[in-house]
């Protein structure tokens, strides 16, 4: 396992209280710096600007308007990699912007500017820190298309960068036959080898009040990475350091893999 996308979700990075949770930020530069110093390559698609936007803003919850929403987001991404800057710089490793559009999927050239930028940067032992731009899409604000989560982000990245895995976290263990908030008898998936409308069924929305995509998103997301021959661990981002183990092929969280 040489290239490894990892995907952090709002919950992952923020407490409840709409702070930022530094201690977690810290570990996971740890953990990506000392991953690329084992020689793995990594990218890192992080959602949280808008909760980071919002705290730096002082705002309690997410404004209506998307002029509104697209001002928050730019305040907190550049909030959220000056915070990425300073952990990473710790440990001595280079990070590099990337935002994204859905043009990487639309349009052939942009797909491989984007494939040139990512290649230039791994060989340059930089670890990129993906986020979709929104100030040009706004598919992921106002839910307008089911296309542009950042859920969906890491699989088209994990494809075009032809990563031998993507490890997506989130605040839950993994994917359970039913919502484990709702019903503590819920069972975790260990393995999924194909995703049928039977496992979405059992998918249920989203879990925090910055989750934006819930356990569907998540599916779609690994059903893209199967159909490329891609695989996907989904695990709990609560402890960083489970990214070694994981890698490792230790059984955590819900892997899926093609049969
Ligand atoms: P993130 O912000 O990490 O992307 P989300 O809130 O979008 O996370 O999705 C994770 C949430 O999905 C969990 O906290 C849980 O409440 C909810 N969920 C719904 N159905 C399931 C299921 N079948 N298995 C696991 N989690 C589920």
């Amino acid at each position: 396992c040489k290239r490894v996308i990892i995907k952090v979700g709002t919950s992952t990075i923020m407490y409840p209280n709409g702070t930022v949770n530094l201690q977690r930020l810290d570990k996971l530069a740890f953990v990506l710096s000392d991953l690329r110093n084992q020689g793995k390559e990594v990218i890192l698609v992080s959602s949280g600007a808008v909760g980071v936007g919002l705290h730096r803003l002082k705002l309690r919850q997410s404004p209506r308007s998307i002029p509104e929403q697209q001002a928050v987001a730019s305040v907190g991404q550049s909030e959220l990699m000056s915070l990425y800057s300073t952990f990473f710089f710790n440990y001595g490793q280079i990070i590099g912007q990337v935002l994204m559009t859905r043009d990487i999927v639309v349009f052939p050239e942009s797909r491989l500017n984007a494939i040139n930028t990512f290649e230039q940067l791994l060989k340059q032992k930089v670890i990129p820190i993906v986020n979709e731009n929104d100030t040009v899409a706004v598919d992921e604000l106002d839910h307008a298309t089911k296309f542009g989560d950042n859920d969906k982000l890491s699989a088209i990245v994990a494809e075009i960068t032809q990563a031998d895995l993507l490890i997506m976290l989130s605040d839950i263990d993994g994917f359970y036959d039913c919502n484990p908030n709702e019903d503590n008898q819920a069972n975790l998936f260990h393995e999924i080898n194909c995703i049928t409308p039977e496992l979405f069924s059992l998918a249920g929305g989203v879990g925090s009040k910055f989750g934006t995509g819930g356990m569907v998103s998540k599916l779609k997301a690994a059903d893209h990475v199967l159909k490329h021959s891609g695989k996907m661990v989904l695990a709990n981002g609560a402890n960083p350091t489970d990214i070694f183990k994981i890698i490792a092929g230790g059984e955590i969280g819900t892997l899926f893999v093609p049969e």
